[in-house]
């Protein structure tokens, strides 16, 4: 069971948690996976902010942002362990170290590498609930570590798989996964069941209510995902028929073209003008953010009129902007380009759905369904599941709309 941010928000909800866990350890051993506190997280990282660890000009302390933005989850798991023994369920918390999770040592994004079952399985055997700090790791060489914002949903799916959990169900403020984020289109709907690829795109794509990590875990381990709202008690709406089951495609009888609809404002647009047509430029660029750990998303690029000249515009995280444009703009003799832009007025909306594979004419609905409200494309991208455009950010709303209604996705 994985309990979000909403959901241990306050002691009474803290409270809320335990009773549904009360309920479900009376019938089988369970490991518990918590967040920090709404809002925790964020005032964390606001303070790492502060201190200079988002200033690309001060040296890297990404190892002493984990070690501050880890400590929310041990509140949380503190005390709902405590929670649990006032209302005499054995229980007992456990950081990232004890377990340990291990991870790789790429802070503030760490990949869980290994997690030995045995210290877990063998409390739990013994009828103790394991609550665990999600979101945290340790190295090898014994630092902490963190899994990414939304990290705890792949430390619940990645212990489930370690200790051999018959399913990972993921408690969250909404009861499922809609065909689009239910606060920004009310006649969204929830979906009885999702592919493991499409709830990847989905997430992938900015849909928060899982982490993508934690989906490609579960599709590579096996595991069985379900989504569910927390604001229920022990009983009541945890049974068949609620939230949401993430499976294999096989599993799902009703097959849609598009499933669903996602949005994410946490995009920068990089443009270089003038780039040299020759081999080796883009190697140049892109190699160079590699080696800084700069997760590149969309790219395009467009010949100049002007002989031998191109532009490029490639996207990054807003957070790895001011570091992208500062690596590239340190090699702008190597690579030989005339100018540089950035634009962080822009996010990118996708349509996702597995029928895309044997179906035409899903592009040409999603244009024509943004031309008509207006909206222009800057930059397109696609997969074999998947659209992507990016856009001015003012429209994002007008767009998630518009493609949600285009589709067929309305609730009726
Ligand atoms: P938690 O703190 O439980 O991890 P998150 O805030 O990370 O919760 O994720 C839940 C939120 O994800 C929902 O409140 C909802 O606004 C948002 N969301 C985005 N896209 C979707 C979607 N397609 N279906 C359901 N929720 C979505
Ligand atoms: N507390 C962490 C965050 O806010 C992890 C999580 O909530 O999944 O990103
Ligand atoms: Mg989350």
């Amino acid at each position: 069971m994985k309990f979000g941010g909403t959901s241990v928000a306050d002691l009474e909800r803290i409270r809320r948690v335990a009773r549904l866990v009360q309920a479900e350890a009376a019938r089988r051993p369970v490991a518990v996976v918590v967040s920090a506190m709404a809002g925790k997280t964020n005032e964390l990282v606001a303070w790492t902010d502060g201190a200079g660890a988002a200033d690309p000009a001060l040296p890297a302390s990404d190892d002493e942002y984990d070690v501050v933005v880890a400590s929310g989850e041990q509140v949380t798991a503190g005390l709902l362990a405590m929670t649990l023994r006032h209302m005499g369920v054995p229980a007992r918390a456990w950081l990232g170290w004890q377990i340990p999770i291990i991870t790789d040592d790429a802070h503030g994004r760490a990949r869980i590498d290994e997690i030995p079952p045995e210290n877990l399985t063998k409390t739990m055997d013994e009828g103790v609930v394991a609550v665990i700090a999600g979101f945290q790791g340790v190295t090898r060489g014994g630092r902490l570590t963190t899994l990414g914002r939304g990290g705890s949903d792949t430390t619940a799916v990645a212990i489930a798989a370690a200790i051999g959990a018959g399913c990972c169900d993921i408690y969250t403020d909404v009861d499922g996964v809609y065909t689009t984020d239910p606060r920004i289109e009310s006649k969204a709907r929830r979906l009885a069941k999702i592919s493991y690829e499409e709830m990847l795109e989905m997430a992938s794509l900015g849909a928060k209510v899982l982490h993508s990590r934690s989906v490609e875990m579960a599709m590579a381990h096996g595991v069985p995902v379900r989504v569910l709202s927390s604001f229920i008690e022990p009983g009541q709406g945890d049974g068949n028929g609620t939230g949401t089951i993430v499976c294999d495609e096989e599993e799902i009888m009703e097959k849609r073209i598009v499933s669903g609809v996602a949005f994410s404002r946490d995009e920068a647009k990089i443009t270089l003008y003038g780039l040299p047509d020759t081999p080796g430029v883009s190697s140049q660029i892109f190699g160079r953010l590699a080696d800084a750990n700069v997760n590149v998303d969309m790219i395009v690029q467009s010949h100049a009129r002007a002989e031998g000249a191109a532009n490029m515009e490639f996207t990054v995280g807003k957070r790895d902007a001011a570091r992208a444009v500062e690596i590239v703009r340190a090699a702008k003799n190597e690579i030989g380009f005339a100018d540089i832009a950035v634009d962080e007025d822009v996010a990118k909306v996708s349509v996702i759905g597995v029928g895309m594979r044997s179906h035409a004419g899903v592009a040409k609905t999603m244009f024509s369904a943004l031309a008509s409200r207006g909206v222009n494309i800057q930059v397109i991208s696609t997969s074999e599941i998947k659209i992507s455009v990016l856009i001015e950010a003012a429209y994002t709303e007008l767009a998630v709309r518009a493609l949600h209604a285009a589709y067929g996705l309305d609730k009726v």
